[in-house]
């Protein structure tokens, strides 16, 4: 018997739940497609934090309007929105591909909002021992919007600023202005 088999009846017994029939022929493949899905989206790329030494100054790096998608912990329902991510280089810096991998990374599993925030920012300190880090995101949830609680197309944002973003007003809003739009 196939590892999958148990995984399969519970995706048929949702069928079920939800009031459908799990062998018409329009849901006959749902449940191993519905098992695919969530494999495929719990299993971000790994990647390593290649750092070079900064050989420029104490400037702010920031990468904005990166994308992310996932998967509610409460309802399992989608949030998506975008992820601005800036640091204030110390000694090390990394290529800017790997903030948006970090956001893909800590997106791709169960999470809230919050978590994520927290968790890329714990990461590129962690990393890079930077001078400042700040990540900002703003999503739509759709357990809010698809349940009527909350107006379609509400954002929700959700910010971390430490180090030099927390501690200087003018540094902090330098990266607000620079991801305003
Ligand atoms: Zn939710």
């Amino acid at each position: 018997m196939s590892s999958e088999m148990e995984p399969l009846e519970a995706v048929r017994e949702l069928l079920r739940y939800v009031g459908d029939d799990p062998t018409r022929e329009g849901l006959r493949e749902t449940p191993a497609r519905h098992l695919k899905f969530l494999r495929e989206f719990s299993s971000p790329q790994e990647f390593t934090w290649t750092t070079f030494q900064n050989e420029g100054g104490d400037d702010m790096i920031v990468q904005t309007g990166i994308p992310f998608y996932s998967l509610c912990e409460h309802h399992l329902a989608p949030f998506f929105g975008t992820a601005c991510v800036a640091y204030i280089p110390e000694g090390r810096i990394v290529g800017l591909s790997k903030l948006a991998r970090a956001v893909d990374y800590y997106s791709r599993r169960l999470q809230n909002q919050e978590r994520i925030t927290y968790e890329v920012a714990e990461a590129i300190q962690r990393e890079l021992a930077p001078t400042g880090v700040a990540v900002v995101m703003k999503a739509r949830h759709l357990c809010m919007e698809m349940r009527g609680v909350r107006k379609a197309g509400c954002e929700t944002t959700t910010s971390r600023m430490s180090g030099a973003f927390f501690d200087n007003g003018r540094c902090r809003a330098e990266f607000l202005k620079l991801i305003e739009s």
